[in-house]
């Protein structure tokens, strides 16, 4: 039986399709929505609609932008000998958001995972050793200290360090398994610091 009405039902079914929103929480986001100005719902709405249609990967480093590259690659203040390999676009906002790292970055789209089945062609792997081909002196390793993260930095720096480039992976300080974005500004900062020639 439908307590609610056609279009409610059908909001806090769209919302719940959402990850990490169970049946309760999409209630409650859709009789807040409900219970919104008419503008700041259209305001949301076209939100939601202007990133999905103008939001594309960069050209460069495939993190999440709305140009060709993003304001990153593109600023000429950044030292772009230095590329920081992270899982997701989240991980590089992490590390932006301390302030302290100049370097650019390149945005992998996961991990490798034998188990999971996800394997080097699946993430941006091709990409980024097409990168190492330019002048290039540091590549960091920022994968999640997860057996996937730990897999994917193994397997890049065996394929990297042969043709001479410095490979370093971020120290251990971060918690095993942990999502980078949930740590820290301080704790992403030391195991910056502390990273350690593979
Ligand atoms: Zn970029």
């Amino acid at each position: 039986m439908d307590y609610y009405g056609t279009e409610v039902s059908r909001l806090i079914e769209s919302l719940s399709g959402l990850p990490g929103i169970g049946t309760k929480t999409a209630q409650r986001l859709a009789f807040h929505i409900i219970n919104m100005p008419v503008e700041e719902a259209e305001s949301l709405a076209g939100s939601i609609v202007n990133a999905r249609k103008n939001v594309r990967y960069c050209r460069e480093c495939f993190t999440l932008t709305d140009s060709e590259l993003c304001p990153i690659c593109a600023s000429k203040s950044r030292d772009h000998r230095t590329i920081m390999a992270v899982e997701t676009t989240r991980d590089l906002a992490a590390y932006e958001k301390t302030g302290k790292y100049n370097g650019v970055y390149h945005v992998l789209h996961g991990a490798i995972s034998p188990m999971l089945g996800i394997g080097p062609g699946d993430i941006k792997l091709k990409e980024l050793l097409q990168r190492l081909q330019g002048d290039v002196r540091e590549l960091i390793i920022a994968t999640n200290n997860s057996l996937e993260g730990e897999t994917t930095a193994m397997y890049i720096s065996k394929l990297v360090k042969p043709a001479g480039i410095k490979v370093t992976r971020i120290a251990s300080g971060v918690p095993v398994g942990g999502d980078l974005e949930y740590i820290d500004e301080v704790t992403l900062l030391r195991a910056l610091e502390g990273r350690t020639e593979l």
